[in-house]
């Protein structure tokens, strides 16, 4: 099998789908990769993923990573959700096929980016770890530059 259960579950009936409006964080990111785009909204209560929803168009493991990383934050506290990475999104699915990593990356990174837009938005102090976030991609592109 190429996929695991999970990750067919996850893919066949996402959890947590669709939009929050007024959300207090949106993050949204692009793989040009697949060619997906995923959008995660956040509802936080004092500190506090009361709700999160998402949108993904994109390929199945961008649906199963984006629905298990909103399961995985969902009631959790903002500084738990910061510590969210990729790699506990994948332990979670248990694996993806080494060329799909990159789609549990996407889930990592809008998240983390729905975060820095919640501590902006709300005028908090932006925490020292995603100061200066920059997702996979952009991190990529700055070190192909770096090489030329
Ligand atoms: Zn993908």
């Amino acid at each position: 099998m190429l996929y695991s259960e999970k990750v067919m579950d996850h893919f066949r009936h996402p959890r947590n789908v669709g939009e929050i409006e007024n959300a207090d964080g949106v993050g949204e990111v692009g793989n040009p990769v697949c060619g997906d785009i995923m959008k995660i909204y956040l509802k936080i209560e004092n500190g506090i993923i009361e709700d999160v929803k998402f949108k993904t168009f994109g390929c199945g493991s961008a649906i199963a990573s984006s629905s298990m990383a909103t399961e995985l934050i969902k009631g959790k506290s903002v500084e738990d959700a910061l510590e969210l990475t990729n790699k506990a999104v994948v332990e979670a699915l248990d694996g993806l096929p080494a060329r799909k990593i990159h789609c549990s990356v996407l889930a990592e990174d809008a998240i983390k980016l729905a975060l820095l837009d919640y501590y902006k938005k709300n005028g908090l102090e932006v925490p020292e770890k995603i100061k200066n976030y920059k997702t996979h991609e952009e991190e990529e592109a700055e070190a192909a530059e770096a090489e030329e």
